[in-house]
């Protein structure tokens, strides 16, 4: 389910996942199919986990690799579950082929 909510977001980001939404920065977004596969690919992430523990998951393994690289962003970028996204968000196939606890292998790269 996607929705939009302007005032959300923190610097560049333009979209969320919280299971079941999609949130959007703009209604322009809702055609950007790379961005709302990425997104898809978080709520299936968050489904398996049975959400609240990969949100838990989610900021932990943020905060490990904030120490680990002393760079927030990087740190964001590196997390299992957005190697995951980022690697795959533009195969729309993905989530149909997509094996459960796909982000598990993203964990080391
Ligand atoms: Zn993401």
């Amino acid at each position: 389910m996607i929705v939009v909510f302007k005032h959300f977001f923190y610097k560049n980001y333009v979209g969320l996942s919280l299971w079941p939404f999609i949130i959007l920065k703009e209604d322009s977004l809702k055609t950007d199919e790379v961005l709302i596969n990425h997104e898809r690919i978080h709520l299936k992430q968050q489904r398996e986990l049975l959400i609240l523990p990969f949100y838990v998951l989610y900021i932990s393994e943020w905060l490990f690799r904030t120490v680990l690289y002393l760079n927030s962003y990087r740190a964001y970028q590196n997390i299992s579950f957005e190697r995951e996204a980022y690697a795959n968000e533009k195969d729309m196939q993905y989530l149909s082929k997509r094996k459960t606890f796909g982000f598990l292998k993203y964990l080391t790269r």
